[in-house]
């Protein structure tokens, strides 16, 4: 006997701002969506330290702005739920069947929203002490190893901006620059400036060593191979899209990352959507994010009643 499946006009993969948005345009219309995300709600909203320039709010810390939309979002009656999507397909009826850990999904429209998730560098040591010393998330792990000694392995603005963080957090903090900084100036000056950080560029993080946590780092650069002691390293070398659940439908993409027509963010395949981070574009930030969420939540809602 198979689990029955629940139906809904639209799903939203992921609760990011993107998603969170789609959900909150979605339930105003008076559609019926489920917005299904793996982890937290808020996405990386939960990994800013602080936004500064997010329109209308002057500053505020990553989390809190995600509990504020949340908190929107459900008094509005947005409906939620846990699961990690696996594979998403459409059926004979032109209905997208979407499978998850949790059971199996029938709507009429899906929207991807589901964002970046971090690249693994596949180095010795970065499976075996992930969550013993290993990071991807400033914001979520610092704590961890405050006034302990601490690397950052980045190039990037994101990188550049957690590295600042984590500085006041670390007793000595190593930043291994794989590649010349792509950063703004205002903030590499800022780190530069600190006296705890040691800047390491055009080097290579080799290896992760330790017992049963992370107690050193191997760097090869300029002047060969060399050893440092770090209780926490994080790998802040770039992300890729969260789109693998795709892979059956094929929507254009271009390494993963979702190819929209920009006045609907509509695939190549009708009634699938995509917003936020996930899509190839140029700028991936809060407000555009949260932006395409209304376009393709818009453009959903057109599509739902011209298939009713
Ligand atoms: C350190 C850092 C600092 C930043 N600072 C700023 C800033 O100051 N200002 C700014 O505007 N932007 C900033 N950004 C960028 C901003 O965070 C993103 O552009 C934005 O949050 C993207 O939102 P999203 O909804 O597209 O994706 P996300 O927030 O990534 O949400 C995607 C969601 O999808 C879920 N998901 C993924 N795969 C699946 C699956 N298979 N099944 C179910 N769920 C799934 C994930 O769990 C996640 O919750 C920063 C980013 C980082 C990393």
């Amino acid at each position: 006997m198979g689990m029955e499946s629940k139906r809904y006009d639209c799903l939203v993969i992921g609760a990011g701002i993107a998603g969170i948005t789609a959900g909150i345009y979605l339930k105003r219309s008076n559609l019926s969506a489920l917005v299904i995300d793996k982890g937290a709600p808020g996405g990386k909203l939960n990994n800013i330290h602080r936004i500064d320039n997010y329109p209308g709010i002057a500053s505020i810390p990553g989390p809190e702005l995600a509990m504020k939309l949340l908190e929107q979002a459900t008094t509005l009656g947005v409906a939620f739920d846990y699961g990690d999507v696996m594979d998403v397909r459409k059926n004979e009826d032109g209905l997208f069947v979407t499978t998850t850990d949790v059971g199996t999904f029938l709507s009429t429209t899906v929207i991807v929203a589901s964002g970046l998730s971090a690249k693994k560098l596949s180095i010795p040591g970065e499976e075996e002490f992930s969550g013993r010393g290993v990071s991807y998330c400033a914001t979520c792990d610092g704590n961890f190893f405050k006034g302990l000694p601490m690397a950052v392995y980045g190039y990037q603005d994101h990188a550049v901006e957690d590295a600042i963080y984590l500085s006041a957090l670390a007793s000595d903090l190593y930043v291994i620059a794989p590649k010349p900084f792509e950063a703004t100036e205002a903030h590499l000056a800022e780190l530069k400036a600190l006296n705890n950080v040691h800047i390491i560029e055009e080097a290579k993080l080799s290896a992760i060593k330790g017992e049963q946590k992370v107690s050193s780092i191997s760097v090869s650069g300029k002047e060969g191979e060399s050893e440092i002691a770090v209780n926490g390293v994080f790998l802040l070398t770039g992300e890729q899209s969260s789109s693998a659940y795709l892979a059956s439908m094929r929507p254009e993409s271009s390494k993963g990352f979702l190819k929209v027509d920009r006045d609907n963010q509509e695939t190549s395949i009708p009634g699938l959507y995509a917003a936020g981070d996930v899509v190839d574009k140029k700028l991936r930030q809060l407000v555009n994010a949260g932006g395409e969420g209304a376009v393709a939540a818009t453009s959903a809602i057109s599509y739902i009643h011209a298939h009713r």
